[in-house]
């Protein structure tokens, strides 16, 4: 009697431990919000075996933000994927390069030149050549990576990074959103279209190439939620969930010039029911 009472709690542990070891691959996906007024993008995801991922990360005011998260998630940083040098985007990334210790492990960044830059986009063409010369800090610039259409980043066991586009520089017009790098996140069979800050232009390419594919479950609205993605990308994409990086006055359309109404209209006809939006403040999200 008693060695069977021993055989079956045996038997239950044996059960315990095996869940425990399968227990299955999953993502906690925060998106950071604005520490000032000003609209920016900054995401974090930690996975379950504790590897870090950053994208963009907002602007220099954000970086105490970034570098709490960072630090909770064991001071350093598996991948740091930048969609392109706006310092709205890469400005806390700056910071925590040039003034922390901060491990960084992998960077994976497409961009066009500083001539390109210059010529294209004069006005903000200052921002490139300092995230440029952040690239030569030292510390970094053996993990840095520039990754070509099509190259999936395995980062552990069912989660991938697939690269969809990357700088374009055939596009002038709204030139240093439209080159923004393009990546699906894959989370077992569940995916995340990151599309930084594409405009209409590079939405056509993306249209062009990949149609349906770019189905995706969740979304991150491009360039804040206005004036940046296409509604028939939108409608490729048919999301669940869309993610926007967006204060509330440009949630709200505040200024009245800005097309964030009109964004969220499309995506109502979608009929998605679940919105992230920034102006809440930061949101965890758990994708598995
Ligand atoms: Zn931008």
């Amino acid at each position: 009697m008693k060695s069977k009472i021993m055989i079956s709690l045996l038997t239950i542990l044996i059960i315990v431990v095996i869940i425990l070891l399968i227990k299955t691959t999953q993502i906690e996906l925060t998106q950071i919000s604005a520490r000032s007024n000003d609209s920016m993008m900054s995401y974090i995801i930690r996975t379950s075996d504790n590897k870090t991922i950053v994208i963009d990360g907002g602007l220099k005011i954000e970086v105490e933000t970034l570098k709490q998260y960072i630090q909770e998630y064991g001071n350093k940083v598996d991948y740091w994927f930048i969609t392109h040098p706006h310092k709205d985007h890469v400005g806390a990334f700056i910071d925590i390069v040039e003034n922390t210790d901060i491990e960084i492990k992998n960077i994976y960044y497409s961009a066009n030149t500083q001539e390109w830059y210059n010529t294209n986009e004069p006005k903000r063409a200052n921002e490139a050549e300092e995230f440029y010369k952040t690239l030569q800090n030292e510390r970094i610039k053996s993990v840095i990576k520039t990754p070509q259409i099509g190259d999936v980043i395995k980062i552990g066991k069912n989660i991938n990074v697939e690269i969809l586009q990357t700088a374009s520089p055939e596009i002038t017009q709204n030139a240093m959103n439209n080159s923004s790098m393009v990546f699906k996140i894959h989370v077992n069979d569940k995916s995340i279209l990151i599309l930084g800050d594409v405009g209409t232009e590079a939405s056509e390419k993306l249209i062009n190439k990949y149609g349906k594919n770019l189905k995706s479950d969740i979304v991150q609205m491009s360039h804040h939620g206005q004036s940046g993605a296409n509604e028939e990308l939108y409608k490729l994409v048919n999301p669940e969930i869309c993610l926007w990086p967006c204060p509330q006055w440009l949630w709200d359309n505040e200024p009245g010039t800005l097309k964030t109404l009109e964004t969220r209209k499309w995506i109502e006809n979608l009929g998605v029911k679940t919105n992230y939006v920034a102006k809440d403040g930061d949101i965890t999200i758990t994708v598995k």
